[in-house]
């Protein structure tokens, strides 16, 4: 028997799905979240700036109240990997999970990214301990006047260095081995910033309790740091919607307009998967226009949880495609 058609497919489960997945079911939507259960928040030892949580809040422990407010509402939460996204002629979305296809009228693509990882002797267990840090924005004022460690090859490590002189004025940028990938000018801003530069590699991690203490150098040498950063870039997981021809900047974002609309029509973006600033405050704020936004354009279109069956003819010209009654009252 066909599956029927969903309102959405939301792809990915974390701070931006979910808070889609809360949206969507207080619309009375029907929609499934797929997710693979990867989520960058869930690295978060404590998140001190997000908004609300004035002591702090641990990443898993505000996924799963997500996922609780979400599933309170009836949000159906699948765990699982969507392998492949097709459009069929009649515009309807085809998402494969575990071999199956998944009709949907509207994808919402919450994706998020990967961090690429520093090439550190055991890093998988340094990692996975939370000891190298991601994020000067989320946590460089926990740095503050601290001895800064700052990996990375390119001009994004020394921005990432630049930005956390505002905490720390031990800072040092170090390349692990690989050539510094820096301009004349770019050097000279280290150089005034009094951001060290050291191009050796390190031959061995020495972790002592929950802090990595000093990275012993090819040479001999040990230098110690209180806090370690990456600062290698990311890469984005929007690998789905290649074939959809949809617009991707230049590192693999999905580009999108104020509705969280991308050029593939129907398909939608929120979180770190967008070009924009990765934080949760702004995977939410992004989610929650993203699904307003397919409620809105699919109003008119009955709800498939009212309607007879599922074989309701979608139209996008017959709809209104913008976001808020404000907006249609204004035209
Ligand atoms: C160490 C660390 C600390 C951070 N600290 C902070 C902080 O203090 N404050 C702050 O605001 N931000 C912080 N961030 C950033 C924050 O975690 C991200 O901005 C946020 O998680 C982005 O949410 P998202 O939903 O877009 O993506 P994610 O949280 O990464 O979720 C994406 C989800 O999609 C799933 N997925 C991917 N592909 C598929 C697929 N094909 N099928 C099904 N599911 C799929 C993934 O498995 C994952 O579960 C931190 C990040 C890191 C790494």
């Amino acid at each position: 028997m066909p599956r029927s058609v969903l309102d959405c497919l939301v792809i990915g489960g974390g701070p931006a799905g979910l808070t889609a997945a809360i949206y969507l079911a207080r619309y009375r939507r029907r929609f499934q979240v797929v997710d693979a259960g990867r989520s960058r928040a869930v690295l978060i030892p404590t998140s001190h700036n997000h908004a609300g949580f004035p002591e702090g809040i641990n990443g898993r422990v505000l996924l799963g109240r997500m996922t609780e407010q979400a599933r309170k509402y009836g949000a159906h939460i699948v765990p699982g990997s969507v392998t492949r996204l097709e459009r069929r002629p009649d515009g309807v979305f085809l998402a494969t999970l575990d071999g199956e296809p998944i009709p949907a009228r509207t994808i919402l693509l919450a994706t998020g990214v990967v961090d690429r990882e520093p090439e550190l002797p055991a890093v998988s267990d340094v990692i996975r301990r939370g000891l190298v840090r991601h994020c000067g924005i989320c946590d460089g004022y926990e740095a503050m006047g601290q001895r800064v460690g700052v990996i990375g090859q390119g001009n994004s490590g020394l921005h990432e260095a630049l930005f956390l002189r505002t905490y720390a004025s031990d800072i040092t940028l170090l390349s692990l081995g690989r050539p510094l990938t820096l301009t004349a000018e770019e050097r000279r801003q280290a150089a005034q910033a009094e951001i060290a530069v050291v191009e050796e590699p390190v031959r061995r991690v020495v972790v002592e309790g929950d802090q990595v203490r000093a990275l012993n150098m090819l040479s001999g040498v040990c230098r110690s740091f209180d806090v370690l950063y990456a600062a290698l870039g990311s890469a984005a997981r929007s690998e789905l919607v290649r074939g959809l021809d949809t617009h991707l900047d230049d590192k693999g974002c999905v580009v999108t307009d104020e509705h969280q609309r991308s050029s593939t029509d129907g398909l939608f973006a929120a979180g770190d998967v967008v070009r924009s600033l990765d934080q949760i405050s702004v995977a939410m704020g992004q989610a929650a226009i993203a699904a307003t936004a397919i409620h809105n354009r699919l109003r008119g279109v009955p709800s498939p949880r009212e309607a007879p069956d599922d074989t309701l003819s979608f139209s996008p010209q017959d709809l209104c495609t913008c976001c808020s009654p404000l907006d249609a009252r204004r035209r």
